[in-house]
């Protein structure tokens, strides 16, 4: 088994590139997916979540008040870190079990990590190699403008939150690009996979 690093910028075609791997019979790991459910209902998050914000970051309901959550973390760097070695950790863990889960099933093929904050988190020491798929900044903004129905100034926003992906270039092993038709992203997508041995 490889497992693949798979990062991007926002509108870069990171989704949409998961998606033709899945498609290729990839395994994937979604990072998003999982941080989403540890801190759901009944997840795994919400304890630490709890005794490190109390009882105000929650709904009546036993929920998590995402709104009052956003709000203590937004100016305070220090929360901020705190809940993100909360669910970072959780993730990695949930990483870790579902690559586990593949080697006990015998598993043989390629696992890719889909993960906007790859680099970010250091997820890359935990993949054999990293992909990061990446578009011209006009193009990103077109697309997210398309797709999430934002103005621009929110995408640019949005891109400027984010690592530059020039840094993101340099630490990754190697670069998909989207500037193009899907064909010719497909087409890369293709490539690499003969290179790592999927043929189907
Ligand atoms: P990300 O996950 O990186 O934010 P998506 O995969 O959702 O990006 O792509 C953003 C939008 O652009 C989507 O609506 C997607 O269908 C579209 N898109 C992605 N790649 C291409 C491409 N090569 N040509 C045209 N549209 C594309």
């Amino acid at each position: 088994m490889k497992v693949i690093g798979l990062t991007g910028g926002i509108g870069s075609g990171k989704s949409t590139v998961s998606a033709y791997l899945r498609s290729k019979g990839c395994y994937i790991i979604d990072a998003d997916e999982i941080s989403r459910a540890v801190t759901g209902p009944g997840g795994p998050a919400l304890e630490p979540i709890l005794m490190e914000f109390g009882i105000k970051v929650f709904n009546s309901d036993g929920t998590l008040d995402r709104t009052a959550l956003a709000y203590q973390v937004f100016s305070d760097e220090e929360k901020r870190k705190k809940l993100e070695d909360i669910v970072v950790t959780m993730v990695i863990n949930e990483f870790h079990a579902q690559i586990e889960h593949l080697k006990e099933d015998g598993f043989d093929g390629v696992a890719v990590f889909d993960a906007p904050l790859l680099f970010e988190f250091g997820l890359e020491q935990f993949c054999d190699e990293t992909w990061f798929v990446n578009a011209s900044t006009e193009t990103r903004i077109a697309r997210v403008m398309r797709r999430d129905g934002v103005t621009r100034k929110q995408v640019i926003d949005r891109i400027n939150n984010q690592m530059p992906s020039t840094e993101k270039e340099k630490l990754a092993d190697y670069i998909i690009s989207n500037s193009l038709d899907e064909d010719w992203l497909y087409e890369q997508l293709d490539r690499h996979l003969y290179r790592l041995g999927v043929t189907n």
